[in-house]
């Protein structure tokens, strides 16, 4: 009988490299934490492989200025311990190896984090050439006619013929890449297919595609941001509000103070635009309703500015990476009259979330005299908000 244990499967490992610092994009960021619809190009990036089918343990190398921006563009996401990179590219790579607890027929997956578009069936082709190569290098030929240019004019035309654009991620297994890296240092070497190549390693081509560009310019931000566009969701929440009136000389609509003949009853402040429209974002996130996140039974929120628990809902859709479309609110009353307030009550609303006054519309209707609002008994208020999310698969 044969005592000796199989070798364990490979494990999968990536090693994003964003420690540049992106001098030819012209922002005020480094592109890998320049924003692609509503968070950064290199959260984008991890999540590429985070979604992989099979698990990915994905090493993110920061320069040393950027731990602040790293902690927030990853935030919430399950990464390993980021390491710091050193002067060059190589010198980078190098360091996110050494860094992992790998073994030698582990897959490393060496990726630049400005290529945020990462098909996982380019993953798929690249891991499957390791069957039989050492080494695989995600690249696209080239299309277009080269020339050779000379002090401004044309000095050759190229064969194009055989000639590949390379990209990223170049994978191989872990042992052969580190022991070609630490005989490497010194090199100077502009990406890891060459490290590879200096090792006498047998570096097998796969196609790539146009989409896994590498943001540049701020005209490939753009580029970038058209095509993550397809990638988002849109969900619509309702909310819904009654708060009584009793005796008093003020209410509070949607922030906003307004001297009345009377007041609206409630455990916070009883703004009912706030609290419909609360109820509307929590909806269109699926996060509950007001009810759960500040109980009328905890003495914290006697009294409470509503504002707080609208800041709140807007604070559950950011964490959720998503965006605030449109808001709109109706406040169904007799008296007070909205309109002298609307503007105030729109810019109040936009200044709380963080968003546009053009994202923003509050309204006014009243009940013709009919019902409990038309008694002025109360204030009803409705709210519909749209909020956009990152697609799920
Ligand atoms: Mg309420």
């Amino acid at each position: 009988m044969n005592h000796s244990s199989s070798p364990a499967p490979a494990r999968l490992f990536a090693v994003i490299v964003a420690a540049g610092r992106g001098s030819r994009f012209g922002g005020p960021l480094p592109k890998q934490y320049a924003d692609l619809k509503s968070c950064a190009v290199l959260r984008e990036t991890a999540q590429a492989f985070l979604r992989y089918r099979s698990p990915v343990s994905v090493l993110v190398v920061i320069h040393p200025d950027d731990r602040e921006l790293y902690d927030e563009a990853v935030a919430g996401l399950d990464l390993l311990a980021p390491v710091h990179g050193g002067a060059t590219r190589q010198d980078s790579v190098r360091l996110g190896l050494e860094a992992l607890e790998a073994a030698p027929q582990d897959i490393v997956m060496i990726h630049d984090a400005a290529r945020p578009l990462l098909d996982p069936a380019i993953i798929d082709r690249a891991i499957a050439v390791l069957e039989t190569s050492d080494a695989a290098l995600v690249a696209i030929p080239v299309r277009d006619t080269i020339k050779r240019g000379a002090a401004g004019h044309v000095a050759a035309t190229v064969d194009r013929e055989n000639l590949w654009r390379a990209q990223t991620p170049q994978v191989f297994r872990y042992g052969k890449i580190i022991a070609a890296h630490r005989a490497a240092v010194g090199l100077d070497l502009t990406d890891d297919a060459a490290v590879a190549e200096q090792a006498g390693m047998k570096v097998e081509l796969v196609m790539g595609s146009e989409d896994n560009f590498k943001i540049t310019t701020a005209d490939d931000l753009a580029r970038a941001n058209r095509l993550v566009g397809a990638a988002y969701e849109f969900r619509t929440g309702q909310g819904f509000d009654v708060h009584q009136l009793v005796e008093g000389d003020h209410v509070w609509i949607n922030g906003i103070r307004i001297p009345h003949t009377a007041k609206l009853l409630g455990h916070s402040d009883a703004d009912v635009g706030l609290h419909a429209l609360t109820d509307a974002l929590l909806g269109a996130i699926g996060a509950g309703d007001i009810g759960n996140h500040f109980p009328p039974t905890d003495e914290r929120w006697r009294g409470a500015d509503s504002s707080k628990f609208l800041a709140h809902a807007g604070q559950l859709v950011a964490e959720k990476g998503g965006r605030i479309t449109h808001c709109d609110v109706t406040i169904i009353c007799e008296r007070p009259k909205i309109g002298p307030h609307r503007a105030a009550m729109i810019a109040r609303i936009a200044e709380i979330l963080g968003i546009d006054v053009d994202r923003v519309s509050v309204k006014a209707t009243t009940t013709e005299e009919l019902g409990f609002t038309g008694r002025r008994e109360g204030i009803a208020a409705q709210a519909v908000a749209t909020v956009r999310l990152p697609a799920r698969d």
